[in-house]
């Protein structure tokens, strides 16, 4: 049998090395992909801070304006209740019923109608054209609904050869002493007002900013994300019901509109009935960060990479120190002529085994064996030819022995040894014997009639005997001896226990 090989752990240090270099690789991952998160939460965050931003400045900049117009309209109103009016003369009461409205930024006209919609007064002119405004939205509104808030109308464009844009109107009801319904008092206004506003706020191509009726009406939106987009129903969006729910916040959705995702950022305008929203492409918000986010994954991607060739190198390299480590110890433990282990494994094997079999009170057998008459077989064929036959017997000692703990040994020349753990007198005889008769039988050399054969020496330690390690290897030594003045190819038990 070849000797045990001397084994050192590679699996333990190459399964440390790949842990250490996965768990490294995981941790690079794990703390990159934190980093990333936490930047796309502050992406969002800022996004939203920046469109609530200009939602308060468009919700401050409307309210003042809207402001303005209630105020003409309720000017307006206190003007046609005051009955000292009809005693002035025209240019005079059309200056105080319209003394309030020449601040309204945008405005078209402003209006008063009967009580039959009829147009009495007019902003614009002192002597009014002959109209009848009775099937406008507001008319009706503050007609049939009793309505005495301030009314904002659907998107109209006027029928005339003035310029056809966008208006809505603000209106108010005039109401008598007892509560009866007198008239409106309306005033109209140029989209192009909101179109303005929303222009100087620079929020990017694909973003949109949107003011919307509490109806769900569209009243201005720029830049115009479809054409006709002006005074679309969006109330049955649910993007829209949603915000109309919360009255102001952020959220995420994907646009009916463009079917890509879109960060909205939405308000109420006062206690008026109007919500503007600002709606930025999700595209836009993240560019940056996808971007970055792209660069860094990549980096970190390549790194990781490197670091787990780099750990495979390594571990290849392991592989082969290991390997060449083990030829090297393999090397140093064989004889170099039979394969066999050396005289320096047998001794500390022997010393192993002994110890082991003291304390598990098992025998152990020493066989000692020398080949017979060696120095004239040498003298026949030559030192080559002595080798052969070494190689030869060592090949027969070695096809003997079967168990993973026995051991057999080069002691030295043309001498053998072979340690047998957990095996008794009567086992060890049939290995000797297997031993000598494979010898024996051993094919001859040309030429020689003459066998090649071996004498063996043969000692058991068991639990009786009382004898030490160096006994064990006297008396088997001793039986060897013996065994030669038998009359060789023989085997001799040692007789001292
Ligand atoms: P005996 O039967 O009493 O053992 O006689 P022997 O001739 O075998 O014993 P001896 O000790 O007188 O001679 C041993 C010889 O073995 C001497 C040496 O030439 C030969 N020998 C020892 N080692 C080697 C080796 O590695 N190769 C070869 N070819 N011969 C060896
Ligand atoms: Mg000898
Ligand atoms: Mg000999």
């Amino acid at each position: 049998m070849s000797p045990r090989p001397f084994r050192t752990p590679p699996e333990r240090a190459e399964l440390l090395l790949m842990l250490g270099s996965g768990f490294t690789v995981a941790l690079i991952v794990i703390i990159v992909a934190v980093l990333l998160i936490r930047e796309h939460a502050s992406t969002l965050q800022a996004a939203k801070r920046s469109t609530t931003n200009i939602t308060q400045l468009i919700n401050a900049d409307v309210l003042r304006n809207v402001e303005l117009y209630d105020l003409a309209l309720q000017g307006l109103i206190a003007a046609t209740q005051r009955t000292d009016l009809s005693k002035v003369s025209g240019d005079i009461r059309h200056l105080v019923q319209f003394e309030l409205s020449t601040a309204a930024p945008f405005k078209d006209q402003v209006l008063l109608l009967d009580a039959n919609g009829a147009v009495v007064a007019d902003s614009s002119t002192l002597k009014p054209t002959s109209r009848n405004l009775a099937d406008r939205d507001y008319f009706l509104v503050h007609k049939i609904t009793n309505q005495n808030d301030l009314f904002i109308s659907r998107p109209f464009m006027i029928q005339c050869h003035c310029e056809q844009v966008w208006r809505i109107a603000f209106s108010r009801r005039v109401t008598g002493a007892n509560g009866e319904f007198l008239g409106v008092a309306v005033a109209t206004m140029r989209l192009a007002y909101f179109d303005q506003l929303f222009n100087s706020l620079a929020i990017g191509n694909s973003s949109s900013v949107n003011l919307l009726s509490s109806h769900g009406i569209l009243l201005a939106q720029q830049p115009l994300l479809e054409r006709d987009m002006i005074n679309k129903d969006l109330s049955d969006r649910p993007n829209f019901k949603r915000m109309l729910r919360e009255g102001s916040g952020s959220f995420r959705a994907i646009s009916t509109i463009t079917d890509k995702e879109r960060l909205y950022t939405f308000t109420n305008v006062g206690e008026l009935p109007l919500i503007v929203v600002v709606a930025l492409s999700s595209e836009d918000v993240f560019a940056p960060w996808k971007r970055a986010a792209t660069l860094t994954g990549g980096a970190t991607g390549i790194l990781c990479i490197g670091l787990l060739w780099l750990t495979w190198m390594l571990r290849r390299e392991l592989r082969r120190r290991f390997r060449a480590e083990k030829v090297l110890s393999e090397l140093a433990a064989t004889d170099a002529l039979t394969g066999l282990a050396n005289r320096r494994i047998l001794d500390q094997r022997l010393r192993l085994e002994w110890d082991r079999a003291q304390r598990s009170a098992e025998p152990l057998t020493l066989l000692m064996i020398d080949v017979d008459h060696f120095k004239a077989f040498n003298d026949r064929h030559g030192h080559h030819g002595g080798d052969e036959a070494l190689r030869n017997v060592a090949q027969v000692i070695g096809g003997n022995i079967r168990r993973p703990a026995d051991l057999a040994a080069r002691y030295g020349g043309e001498e053998f040894a072979v340690v047998l753990p957990s095996t008794d007198i009567r086992g060890a005889w049939l290995i000797a014997e297997h031993i000598r008769r494979g010898v024996e039988h051993l094919p001859r050399v040309e030429g020689d009639e003459r066998p090649i054969t071996v004498s063996i020496g043969l000692s058991t330690w068991d639990k009786r005997s009382r004898m030490s390690l160096e006994d064990l290897q006297l008396s088997a030594d001793r039986a060897l001896y013996e065994a030669k003045h038998s009359g060789r190819n023989c085997i001799v038990e040692a007789t001292a226990r």
